[in-house]
């Protein structure tokens, strides 16, 4: 065996543990079918401009020593993530906050927001919501539902809200303040040059093959390791034996246009049925560029098929049930740890992602101790 870990993905996932791994003393070779290091965090600079490939991403978090961790290895900025959202040319604040209420409704205090927050969701309240729809109006009521929540969020999931399950809207903080940060983390902000040199830096040491396929040489690559770590879909890895999990894909319009700003903020939500695409990202916003050029991304959300890029996890009770029967299969599969948002099966944040590399990194390498001591 050349080296302790074969590490199947170049991603933030793989990138962590191959870090953690190095830094214990072991050798590791990073594999990704992809030509490039960074996975969907892979930022590639046109223009002078930093530009998310495959989505938006914005770091934040709650947990120090994963904040320390990643400053160890970029500057970040002070970003602040304000996402507003366009209803048929209105402009709403999100998240949901006395800014957005008071568009809405005219209501200036948060007494008589709550109120009517209170009065429109009356006739819906359901004390366990059991899906999104029920969830949204529950924690603010029918208008915004309907014009900022209904959707985009069965144009991003392709399915309807009453389908859907209710934790998705969880993820956005609802507040009586006039506060549009999206996110309530403590530590937030963007790398200075982009997330690809954040995973460089955490991959530095590691020998790297792209353009690699592992599932399509998987014994010659096997033999190259004693233990892999595979943050490819799981399903992908068990040749769909079980069925094919369903996963949303994203395709991005990326243009590049002659003006200096071209919408005024980084992420613009088009919360209409009627516009095709979810979002558009204004990728210099990031960074505060000043560039004399923009580059803009529209996303359009579709279900995922082979060949797409898989991004977001459905993780509806059908979908569950089945991955439950893949980690089965994943738990009793020797030499083989599976992690990320595609290796688990989870919408993952990024400080999630690094928390789970980092703990599964420390048991496995007590194990992997044990057997070689
Ligand atoms: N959401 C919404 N309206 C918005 C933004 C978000 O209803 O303008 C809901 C929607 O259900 C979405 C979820 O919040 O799926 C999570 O959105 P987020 O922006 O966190 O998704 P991500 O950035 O991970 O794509």
């Amino acid at each position: 065996m050349q080296y302790d870990y074969l590490i199947v993905g170049a991603g933030l996932y793989g990138a962590v543990f191959a870090q953690q791994a190095m830094a214990a003393g072991k050798s590791c070779l990073v594999v990704d079918k992809r030509p490039h290091l960074a996975g969907n965090i892979y930022t590639e600079q046109i223009e002078g401009i930093n530009v998310h490939r495959y989505g938006a991403h914005i770091f934040h978090t709650n947990n120090k020593a994963v904040w320390d961790y990643v400053n160890g290895y970029a500057v970040f900025n002070r970003y602040t993530n304000s996402p507003v959202a366009n209803y048929h040319g209105e402009i709403y604040n999100l998240p949901f906050n006395m800014n957005t209420f008071n568009k809405m409704w005219g209501v200036t205090t948060p007494a008589d927001a709550q109120a009517e927050i209170e009065r429109q969701r009356a006739a819906h309240f359901t004390a366990q919501p059991q899906n999104l729809e029920e969830q949204a109006i529950n924690l603010v009521g029918t208008d915004i539902y309907e014009k900022l929540i209904k959707s985009y969020t069965e144009k991003q999931w392709g399915r309807p809200c009453t389908e859907l399950p209710s934790f998705i809207i969880k993820r956005l903080p609802v507040r009586f303040t006039y506060d549009n940060n999206y996110f309530n983390a403590l530590y937030q902000g963007i790398p200075c040059g982009g997330y690809t040199k954040l995973v460089e830096g955490m991959l530095a040491g590691a020998d790297i093959r792209l353009n690699t396929n592992y599932l399509q040489e998987k014994p010659a690559l096997d033999a190259l390791a004693g233990r892999v770590i595979y943050t490819g879909p799981v399903d992908a890895y068990f040749d769909y034996r079980l069925g094919a999990l369903q996963y949303r894909s994203v395709r991005f319009e990326t243009e590049t246009l002659d003006v200096e700003n071209y919408q005024g903020n980084a992420v613009v939500n088009y919360t209409d049925h009627e516009t095709p695409y979810t979002r558009i990202i204004e990728h210099k916003h990031f960074e505060f560029g000043t560039q004399p050029k923009t580059i803009i991304s529209r996303e359009y959300s579709a279900e995922w098929k082979p060949g797409d890029e898989p991004y977001y996890p459905v993780n509806d009770d059908a979908n569950n049930a089945l991955y439950a029967q893949y980690k089965a299969l994943a738990d009793a599969e020797p030499h083989v740890v599976f992690g990320g948002r595609l290796g688990e099966y989870r919408y993952y944040d990024m400080d999630k992602v690094i928390e789970t590399a980092m703990a599964t990194a420390a048991v496995e390498l007590e194990k992997i101790n044990q057997y070689t001591v």
